[in-house]
């Protein structure tokens, strides 16, 4: 832990804590949930950086309504969905920051670049779309080398070209302040792969009734040095198509996992107006970390959907594991979701799961 930004100075530093529990600029990324696991310092810390986003993007959100009938999914979803002349586009923009989302220091570029591709591609599969095109903006530090900026660069072209969604152009920057951060932005565009009204599969269609699924395992995703395999996932794409084909109008809800499964269920159950309830015993984590990890850590890139069809098993070999059920949310202020542990009941909401006491 780094101690100097976050204060990471009191507490019990449990074995498996990964950088994503720090809030300081040691492993770079704070936007998976906090835990009590965390120490207290870094869980406000942690808690104060979400509201804000959270804050920001209502805002934002709060002007939906005045987009037009051009914008079939409006901002809150993993990508925007526009529509004229009878054909439909899907576009999203996601960015990576040094010290934030990947630590320059520590990892090499051509991982770098291979993640600010990815993570973008990842919120294609979200939609179970299919890969057009991708645009990228990057802003250089100051003093990064023209040999560093060639091989990002590079990286980012050939990681495209593998996930199937070519980078067609961008725009390039060097900061005038040597200490600013990397920073890569990358935008892309898809194409919706279903049929009839529900072309796209959105975060707001999940069902009381329905189960609720996760592909792959989940935490630990980032290793306490910043290694691991947020740096060298395969953005779900085509398990997310085929699981399309299979399912078809079946498949309600779907999100790519990135925050972390308890902040990232909760955006389908408030999206949906739903209850989801967690079983804590069935959700797949990583070498055998606790399911906290699971709920918490992030950057797994895996999806999570719902659906009141049996899916398939596995998909192109990754396993489908069944985590939980969709339920009525009786009261406005009741918590958008719920894990179940050995006979307890916890709040698993975006803000991190707690204790129901
Ligand atoms: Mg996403």
């Amino acid at each position: 832990m780094c101690g100097e930004v976050c204060g990471c100075v009191g507490g019990s530093e449990p074995a498996t804590v990964s950088p994503l529990s720090c809030g300081g600029r040691c492993g770079g990324v704070v936007w998976g949930v906090t835990t009590s696991r965390c120490f207290s310092s870094n869980a406000d810390l942690h808690k104060l950086t979400l509201m804000r986003e959270f804050d920001l993007l209502k805002n934002i959100f709060a002007h939906n309504q005045s987009l037009g009938d051009a914008v079939v999914i409006p901002p809150g979803d993993d990508m925007a969905e526009l529509t004229w002349s009878g054909r439909n586009l899907l576009v999203a923009v996601d960015q990576i920051v040094d010290g934030r989302h990947i630590n320059l220091s520590t990892t090499p570029l051509e991982l770098v670049g291979r993640k600010a591709i990815a993570r973008s591609v990842s919120d294609i599969a979200a939609m179970a779309a299919k890969p057009v095109a991708s645009l990228a903006a990057v802003v250089l530090p100051k003093n990064f080398q023209t040999q560093q900026a060639q091989t990002l660069s590079k990286a980012m072209i050939e990681s495209a070209r593998e996930f199937e969604c070519p980078l067609i152009g961008g725009d390039l920057a060097f900061h005038n302040d040597p200490a600013h951060p990397l920073i890569c932005s990358v935008t892309v565009l898809a194409e919706p792969m279903g049929k009839g009204e529900a072309q796209s599969i959105t975060r707001s269609g999940a069902k009381t009734g329905d189960a609720v699924y996760i592909t792959g395992q989940l935490g630990g995703a980032i290793q306490i040095d910043g290694s691991g395999k947020h740096l060298t996932f395969s953005p779900r794409v085509k398990e997310a198509q085929l699981l399309l084909s299979k399912l078809g109008s079946h498949l309600h809800a779907m999100i790519d996992i990135s925050d972390g499964l308890g902040r990232d269920v909760s955006h389908i159950a408030e999206l949906s107006n739903v209850q989801i309830h967690l079983d804590a015993a069935a959700i797949p984590c990583t070498n055998g970390l606790p399911w906290q990890n699971a709920l918490s850590d992030g950057e797994d890139y895996e999806l999570c959907f719902t659906t009141d069809r049996d899916p398939p098993s596995t998909l192109a070999g990754l396993p489908v594991t069944e985590v939980g059920r969709v339920e009525e949310r009786a009261n406005a202020d009741d918590p958008y979701v719920l894990v179940h542990d050995a006979g307890q009941t916890h709040i698993g909401d975006e803000s991190g799961w707690q204790h129901e006491s």
